[in-house]
């Protein structure tokens, strides 16, 4: 019996070498390439919804010459197209400017005409401008408008025969092709192009603007230094303007009203905004990007905070009350104007939100552009959550830090509210909070603030420098 056992091994034994010599022989005639991509995995079916693909060809839209439908008619002896429904499309061609009569057009194709006057096919799909038409990088066909969205219309690739579509399509593993099959909206294979309705002026604009003082500190009634102390009571110490008014009264022995508080606070805002946006920081170039919820009259907004990973500085702090695309490409501006120039490295590193997505599409189409790590989920399930959930993680404890000095304010009155104490987070978190990781330094030194001997001397050094900034304004 063992022997029938030790024959038949050295039988499997024999077979086994000489199918390996087989495919060492086959191996030959296979190109690296080829072998590369038989071990390709495709990328995960549920990110590429939102991935970014190539500009579009962009092309200058040229009127046609013009012909004269009437004459050629009667030329050639051309009759009316004979249809069983009649067309009550009013469209032209732009050739001969034959009316809808003389035009074929296809049901399933409702853009797309030939004209039998002249012969021309045309199409009249929208054009996100009168003066362009664009056209699929990877097979030279006009893209198709095929949402429009507030903020953006997204255009895409209707060819069949796209080597982009057919390419991702062969990728996919058999459960997902099924999964595509049933549901084509649900995994994105084919090319497509967000053309941004939003103008960087108006963006400029209203980053510029989204502060503004309700009264002019310089008129105070207070002394400088009680302008001082509130600040530090409110920001520093997370103490409500009715907290910090009774703290003024009961320790310093000087009647303010809470609305007072509240004013300075507003007033201060406004003029140390221009500082924190247009400080000339030393950023890396690993930037943690996280949303967080906070209540603005009764109902949730949305702050978006960027945060450099290592230098522990804010670079990005506004509320919205949506969390939609504008507000995210909002966001990432803010962060992006700190650079003198964007390294070439730029990371950010947010959770798996597709908004973040869409401000990358936006910002690369406007020259800035940054690379995109989204850790998703708890636990890492893939390179990037693994290689990046630090970074995600100390976005977090930030804002779990602004949720403690938050939490006694009991949310905030309105958006401009929220904003205003944002902006004195961001720049107390900035400029004069001691950080941990940073051996108890704060994260930007200013020698004139740090030689101030007190906290609310601190503040009235970052007004004086808020002041020097606010030139940049205008
Ligand atoms: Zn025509
Ligand atoms: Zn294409």
């Amino acid at each position: 019996m063992s022997k029938i056992i030790s024959l038949t091994i050295k039988f499997l034994n024999t077979i086994n070498k000489f199918i390996w010599k087989i495919i060492v022989f086959l191996a030959k005639f296979i190109k690296v390439d080829d072998i590369n991509h038989l071990d390709a995995k495709p990328k995960n079916v549920r990110y590429r919804q939102f991935n970014v693909d190539d500009r579009p060809f962009i092309e200058p839209f040229v009127e046609h010459e013009h012909l004269d439908y009437k004459q050629l008619i009667i030329d050639n002896n051309i009759k009316p197209i004979n249809r069983r429904l009649s067309c009550s499309s009013n469209v032209c061609c732009p050739f001969c400017n034959a009316p809808s009569d003389y035009l074929y057009f296809n049901t399933k194709k409702p853009y797309d005409f030939h004209c039998k006057v002249c012969s021309h096919s045309f199409t009249t799909r929208p054009r996100p401008s009168k003066d362009i038409i664009l056209r699929c990088p990877h097979c030279h066909c006009q893209l198709e408008l095929h949402h429009h969205r507030t903020d953006f219309d997204v255009y895409r690739c209707k060819n069949d025969n796209c080597p982009f579509y057919l390419n991702n399509k062969k990728s996919l593993y058999a459960h997902d092709l099924s999964l595509y099959q049933k549901h084509p909206e649900k995994m994105k294979l084919r090319y497509i192009y967000r053309h941004f309705n939003i103008d960087i002026p108006s963006l400029s604009k209203d980053y510029r603007n989204f502060i503004q003082s309700p009264i002019d500190i310089s008129k105070a009634y207070s002394s400088q230094y009680v302008i001082g102390l509130c600040l530090t009571y409110h920001v520093n110490y997370g103490l409500s303007y009715r907290q910090t008014a009774s703290l003024i009264k009961d320790v310093h022995e000087i009647f303010i009203s809470y609305k007072t508080v509240e004013n300075y606070c507003k007033a201060v805002s406004s003029i140390v905004h221009p500082l924190l946006e247009f400080f000339p920081y030393d950023l890396s170039d690993t930037i943690a990007a996280d949303e967080t919820y906070i209540k603005v009259a009764g109902k949730t907004a949305y702050i978006f905070f960027y945060f450099d990973a290592i230098k522990k500085i804010v670079t990005s702090y506004r509320a919205f009350d949506k969390r939609d695309s504008l507000s995210s490409i909002k966001a990432a501006y803010s962060t992006l104007i700190k650079f003198d120039s964007l390294p070439n490295s730029l990371k950010v590193i947010s959770d798996g939100n597709p908004i973040y997505n869409v401000a990358v599409h936006y910002w690369a189409q406007h020259g800035l552009p940054f690379t995109l790590y989204q850790v998703i989920g708890l636990s890492n399930i893939d390179s990037v959550s693994k290689k990046y959930r630090s970074q995600k993680q100390i976005i977090e404890r930030f804002n779990r830090t602004l949720k403690y000095y938050y939490r006694p304010k009991n949310g905030f009155s309105s958006l401009d509210n929220a904003n205003s104490y944002l902006v004195l987070f961001a720049t107390f978190n900035n400029f004069l909070r001691p950080h941990y990781s940073l051996d108890y330094n704060v994260p930007v030194v200013i020698n004139e603030v740090a030689k101030a001997p007190n906290m609310p001397s601190k503040w009235l050094e970052l007004i004086k420098l808020g002041y020097d900034y606010i030139n940049i304004y205008n």
